[in-house]
Order: C-alpha cells, then structure tokens, then sequence
C-alpha cells in the first residue's frame, strides 16, 4: 500500500481538481464562443435614440430595448433612420 502524508494528499486532490476545473472552463468556453458572433445583419441602430443593439431575431422589426421605439430594416439590411 502507498503511504503518503496527510499534506500531500491535500496537495495531490487539489491539483487534480484545478486542474479539471481548467480544462472543462478551457472546453466549455470554447465550446460557447463557436457560436457566439456578431454578425452586421442582427446589428440594429435605433432611429430615435441612437442606440446601437444587438437582436438576433429573424425579423424586418426591432423594439430598441432602451427607449421601446419600433425600428424596421429594409430590404438591403439597413437599419434605422435609412431604411424609413
Ligand atoms: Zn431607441
């Protein structure tokens, strides 16, 4: 049988664990940022307020989530003041 000390097996079962807890964050992160992308066709730019969201919904309209106003794109995929 394999003796060893109470700190090393501390010291053993702590460096196991860090080093499982990196690979599944090191796995799963990259796992998630496959599909993550920012792509210009979900952009949206408010008409009334200016600002820039992000909507990844498949539709011609957006309600801007800080001022609640209805934008529309166009057939192009402008958004905003350019596609009114
Ligand atoms: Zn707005």
């Amino acid at each position: 049988m394999i003796e060893i000390d109470f700190y090393s097996a501390i010291s053993i079962f702590l460096s196991v664990f860090l080093l499982a807890s990196f690979f599944y964050f090191i796995f799963t992160d990259g796992a998630k940022r496959k599909n993550t992308s920012l792509d210009a066709r979900y952009l949206w730019h408010c008409s009334v307020c200016l600002h820039a969201y992000f909507d990844a919904r498949r539709s011609s309209f957006s309600h801007c989530p800080k001022c609640g106003s209805i934008n529309k794109k166009d057939i192009n995929g402008k958004a905003g003041k350019d596609a009114l």
